[in-house]
């Protein structure tokens, strides 16, 4: 299979593609999406673009595509290609161990024998157990030259903070292109021209933390009104006490469940529209965007940080999330979040 035939991934293979065109191929890749497989497909078209005989070749005649057919093609289908080196999770345990990821690490340390890369995929990273993760630590902190490592999950937050920062994420298949509810978008657009507008001092940021507390606060009033409107307790008023403190616990149980899910959808189209800065710093142009409506402030933020900064933005915005879905205070996880935002 060629890239030109993984059209459920196009996005992030477009991504990848013009990242090949531009000479931008990174050292690291985290490739996230719900099918394993799928992620292990686009990792057999990059390897084979990158050592094809015959690739197809883009605008600057650099390859962005395999053949699908030359030798080395096949040999790297098949998995016996030398200098492409695969680990997955040991069939008992279902975890990745520390022994795999050294046979790895100096596998990828000698020099390539037939191909001008060498390339190790590590399919289902969250199963790496963390002390073989910090064995990989260093590796993927200074690859070697001429070396591509490529990290395959389907649950991509289960991967240690340490992985995810030293990887370029690209995300693949169903769920890469979200839709959003016109609330969201109205609080991304507010939110973004705020970013642009304001200079990353500590007041800007702290207007930006203002913004999503209030939103906030503005959604958990909607959500109570909602659920008690809709609450037994709204229609009998002469209730044996007992009952009434069940319907009471469980009204507070839901409004609690339901902000909670909101909280986190709200998050998430902000990591999307971090994600557009990324993009925007890699300059891949405009239609891999997620909010092609209001593309400036992005492209403002963009041009004053770099993709290193971008990324790591992502990511804080991914440990917030899952510091939220513990019982950490909300207000303080949020100010600590958007503090080490790199907005410019
Ligand atoms: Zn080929």
């Amino acid at each position: 299979m060629a890239f030109a035939e993984l059209a459920e991934s196009s996005a992030g293979v477009q991504l990848l593609q013009r990242s090949l065109e531009r000479g931008r191929l990174g050292h690291a890749y985290l490739f996230a999406g719900n099918q394993l497989a799928e992620l292990e497909s686009v990792a057999h078209n990059l390897i084979k673009t990158l050592n094809c005989k015959s690739p197809k070749v883009g605008a600057a005649d650099i390859p962005v595509d395999c053949c699908d057919e030359c030798v080395n093609c096949r040999k790297i289908d098949n998995g016996n290609h030398a200098d492409v080196r695969w680990v997955r999770p040991e069939s008992k345990s279902r975890f990745i161990l520390t022994n795999q990821i050294r046979d790895l690490i100096s596998a990828i340390n000698l020099k390539p024998t037939e191909a001008e890369y060498k390339t190790a995929v590590i399919v289902a990273g969250d199963r790496m157990k963390v002390e073989a993760a910090n064995a990989f630590l260093k590796t993927l902190e200074e690859p070697p030259a001429k070396s591509v490592i490529i990290v395959l999950s389907t649950e991509p937050g289960r991967l240690l903070d340490t992985i995810i920062s030293r990887c370029l994420r690209l995300t693949f298949g169903s769920g890469a292109n979200p839709a959003f509810t016109d609330d969201q978008l109205r609080w991304v657009e507010t939110f973004s021209s705020v970013a642009a507008e304001n200079r990353n001092g500590l007041l800007g940021r702290y207007q930006l933390l203002g913004q999503i507390l209030a939103a906030l606060a503005d959604m958990k009033t909607a959500i109570a009104e909602r659920q008690e409107a809709a609450s037994p307790l709204e229609r009998y008023d002469d209730v044996d006490p007992k009952l009434r403190e069940k319907w009471e616990d469980e009204l507070k149980a839901s409004i609690e469940a339901e902000y909670r899910r909101s909280r986190g959808e709200l998050l998430a189209s902000l990591e999307w529209w971090l994600r557009d800065v990324w993009l925007h710093t890699l300059q891949l142009g405009d239609e891999l965007l997620s909010f092609t409506e209001f593309s400036a402030p992005a492209q403002t933020v963009a041009s004053r940080i770099d993709a290193h900064d971008a990324q790591e933005n992502i990511q804080v915005l991914e440990h917030t999330q899952r510091l939220l879905y513990t019982n950490v205070q909300e207000a303080l996880a949020l100010e600590v979040g958007f503090l080490k935002l790199k907005l410019g």
